[in-house]
This record gives structure tokens, C-alpha cells and sequence, in this order.
């Protein structure tokens, strides 16, 4: 059987996700506590950050996960992390401008979680005490239902929080077992609830495809099982199988894994549930019940693209503290020091943790925009965009109308115009425009 090109490239294809451009396996040594300070010094008076602080403990590790995380049995790393928190966090603070707003706080991991309603409320007096009450902040975290109770949810309804996100995978028990996660849907239920009770506003359910054991009825009923709950929104990813980076996934059956064809049907599967069932689609794997923050960014173009995937956050500068944390500047990304040990010893020091990250020339910058445009509306104004940087748009038409011509199908150029003909297509139409992107020695994940 011959494929067309178009259906050629988006099985075979690895290509990256695009939460930033350039993608983070491009950072390097070269940007440092030097450059940081610079840049942190940089912002302007009365500016709007969000902040992220990465919690990279978890109590279990599972197979899947490619997530920068360390399992812990007990607490006292907790709280030497929290101790390196309250160092890192004022050393920050103190380079930045005296007035600034803070449009955003999200808290991610591993498991933020783990920490006890005491170190949330620790947390939280850490960050009040370097950014003040951050009443306009939308307070976001990742939630992980096995490891928390009333307690911990009233820490982070304290916290403000109004969104929260939740990894679900996948119900079926078999397919739990085969990716070392196991999550009964009663205690997401109960987890969800008690949310909702507590006034957070949008609950995000993450779904996986492509996971071993994963049939076509077995997805369905797992989003069945979902959809009883109403999440506000639902990000759909493609289980990425790299176990060359992340070794906890040589313990996936990979003869279980489905083969690039039966993924598309997964994906398929679900996305006719999703819209069948009235979600509208955001980007490339995010779906958003009508009337939701996300939903309503996305009939406005007005959708961000960050580390943490699709937001609605619209402030140019994300802090991230942590180990690993990436951090966004105008200028630029920066990584915390990857390993918890490294990102101690620094702080501990008086340095800014920064181990690595990418400063953008003017060029980067306008394709750093096109790609983030692309991939959160489905279609790019190249020329109108290049305009606005003061930057010729001539390699942007190029690569765009290269990408055309060799993927019949993939979209339309019109008038300066990149349009993407669906959103499956966003991944390989962006990777066309990125100049640095070799498609066949990149070790990305799957398209699909
Ligand atoms: S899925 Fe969540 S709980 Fe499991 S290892 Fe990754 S970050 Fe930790």
C-alpha cells in the first residue's frame, strides 16, 4: 500500500512539541547566572510575570513519565527543598523591578502534592512574602489524586487555586498495571469533587494515547468514565515512548505498544468523542468545554503556548524556580540546574541555579512568535508578523511554501498567510518553519 506524503510524514515523524522555540534539547551552557541576572534586571517597572515552582518529588514513579522527578519515601528532602525555596526565591526577587504584577502562579512536578498542607501554607508565605498578595493571580497546580486528601485541598484552596490539573492516563486496570500507575477512577472522583467544592472553576483531565494494552473500546470507555466527571478541559497527548532519555520506560512492554496506525485510531477515536460531546479543540491536543477560559482565549486568538502546554496566561515573562524548573524570558529561556543536589549546592552558594538555556537573536524571535502563533490558532499571518518585528519574511514564505509543495494537503499559503488545514497537522507544519529542524535525525516523539 503507497501513503500519501502527507499521512507518510505524520507516522513516521518526530518532531517537537513546541512549548517553546527553540525546544529545550537546543539549550546549552551558554546562557548562565550571568545572563539571567542581566535579563532579570532587564524588566521593566510594573511589568507582569507568572511564576511556576516545579515540586520534583514524587512518592512512585511511574513507567511513563518522562517528568523530571526523584522518588521519595520520606518527607526530610521536603523540606531541604523547601529550605533552598526560601533562598532562591528572595535572590530573585531582590533583581527585579520593585513594582510588578503577578498574573500567574502554577504550581508543577512531579507532585506538588507531597507536600503537606504545612508546606503548602510554607510555600505560600514564601511567595507572599516576595511578591506580595497576588490577588489577581490565576493559581494553577497539578494534582495528583493518589497522593492527597481535605487537608492538602484546603491548603491550596488558601492558595487561591482556581485551575487545577490531573493526570489520568488511562481507567482500564491492565493498561494502569503496564505504565506503573494506578489510579482508581473513585479517587479522581473524589479528588474532583472536592475541588469543585473548594471553588476551583477549570479541572483539567490529561489523557494518554498510544499507551501498551490500549485498544479502541478500551479509550472509549475510559473517556466515558471521564466525561461523567465534565472536566472543563481535556489535553489529549500521544504517549511518547523515548526510554533512551527516560529509563523508567524500559519497564514498559514495548511488544504492548500500538504500532503507528492503530495510535491514529486512538487518537482518532477520541477526538470524535471530545467533539461529539461538545468540547471545542484548542491547538493540537487540547479540548475546552464552551465558555471555559481556554475556549474563550481560543475564539479570540489569544491562546499561549508555554512550558506547561496550552494557557491562557498572557504575561511575556514566566520565573520558574526549582530544579529543572525553564524559565521565559523576552530575551531568551533559562533552566534551573536539573539535578535537586546541583540546584541546592547553587543556591545554597548565593547563585542564581541557572545550569543552561538560549538567548534569541532578533531572527529567533520572529519564528519564536510564528511558531507559537501556528500552534495555538491554526494559522499564522507570516508577513504581517515579520512586519511587526522589522524583520524580512522571505526564509518564513520560503520554508512555509516548501512545506506545502512536499506535503500536499498540509495547509495553505495565501496572501502571507500559513493556515494549517487541521490541527493534526500543527507539529510537522511547525517543525517546517523552525530552520534548524532535520527531520530524520531528531529523536522526538511521534507526531500522531
Ligand atoms: S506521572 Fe506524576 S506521579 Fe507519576 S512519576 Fe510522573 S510526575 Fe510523578
Amino acid at each position: 500500500m503507497t501513503h500519501h506524503p502527507l499521512r507518510t510524514a505524520l507516522l513516521d515523524s518526530r518532531v517537537p512539541r513546541y512549548t517553546s522555540y527553540p525546544p529545550a534539547n537546543r539549550f546549552s551552557a551558554s546562557v548562565g547566572p550571568e545572563t539571567v541576572d542581566r535579563w532579570l534586571g532587564a524588566l521593566p517597572d510594573r511589568d507582569e510575570v507568572s511564576l511556576y515552582v516545579h515540586v520534583p518529588f514524587c512518592r512512585r514513579l511511574c513507567w511513563f513519565c518522562a517528568c523530571r522527578t526523584q522518588g521519595t519515601r520520606t518527607d526530610a528532602p521536603l523540606d531541604r527543598y523547601l529550605d533552598h525555596l526560601a533562598m532562591e526565591i528572595p535572590a530573585v526577587r531582590e533583581r527585579l523591578p520593585e513594582r510588578l504584577g503577578i498574573s500567574a502562579l502554577h504550581l508543577g512536578g512531579g507532585t506538588p502534592t507531597l507536600l503537606s498542607p504545612e508546606r503548602l501554607d510554607r510555600l505560600a508565605a514564601m511567595l507572599r512574602g516576595a511578591f506580595g498578595a497576588m490577588e489577581e493571580a490565576a493559581v494553577s497546580a497539578e494534582i495528583d489524586p493518589c497522593e492527597c486528601d481535605d487537608a492538602r485541598l484546603d491548603a491550596l484552596a488558601r492558595l487561591g487555586l482556581s485551575r487545577a490539573s490531573i493526570g489520568v492516563q488511562d481507567f482500564d486496570p491492565k493498561v494502569q498495571a503496564a505504565i506503573g500507575r494506578e489510579q482508581p477512577a473513585d479517587v479522581t472522583r473524589t479528588v474532583v469533587e472536592g475541588l469543585r467544592a473548594r471553588g476551583t472553576t477549570s479541572v483539567n483531565f490529561d489523557l494518554l494515547y498510544g499507551l501498551p494494552y490500549q485498544t479502541e473500546p478500551g479509550i472509549l470507555a475510559t473517556l466515558r468514565t471521564m466525561l461523567e466527571m465534565r472536566p472543563d478541559r481535556i489535553a489529549l497527548y500521544g504517549y511518547a515512548h523515548v526510554p533512551w532519555m527516560a529509563r523508567r520506560q524500559r519497564l514498559i512492554p514495548e511488544d504492548a505498544l500500538p504500532g503507528a496506525e492503530e495510535r491514529l485510531a486512538l487518537a482518532a477515536a477520541a477526538r470524535e468523542v471530545l467533539t461529539a460531546e461538545g468540547y471545542i479543540a484548542v491547538g493540537i491536543d487540547h479540548y475546552a468545554l464552551p465558555g471555559e477560559a481556554l475556549a474563550v482565549a481560543a475564539e479570540r486568538g489569544e491562546v499561549r503556548r508555554n512550558f506547561q502546554g496550552y494557557t491562557t496566561d498572557r504575561a511575556e515573562t514566566l520565573i520558574g524556580f526549582g530544579p529543572s524548573a525553564i524559565s521565559r524570558y523576552r530575551d531568551g529561556y533559562a533552566q534551573n540546574a536539573p539535578a535537586t543536589g546541583d540546584w541546592q549546592r547553587a543556591v545554597a552558594a548565593g547563585i542564581l541555579p541557572t545550569a543552561r538555556g538560549y538567548a534569541m537573536d532578533d531572527a529567533e524571535k520572529l519564528t519564536a512568535e510564528a511558531i507559537e502563533r501556528l500552534m495555538c490558532d491554526g494559522r499564522v499571518d507570516l508577513s504581517t508578523l515579520a512586519a511587526r518585528h522589522g524583520q524580512p519574511d522571505e526564509g518564513l514564505l520560503r520554508r512555509a511554501a516548501r512545506s506545502i509543495s512536499e506535503l500536499p494537503g498540509i495547509g495553505t499559503l495565501e496572501k502571507g498567510v500559513l493556515t494549517a488545514s487541521s490541527g493534526l497537522y500543527l507539529r510537522l507544519l511547525a517543525a517546517r518553519l523552525d530552520p534548524s529542524f532535520a527531520p530524520d535525525t531528531g529523536r522526538f516523539s511521534m507526531a500522531s
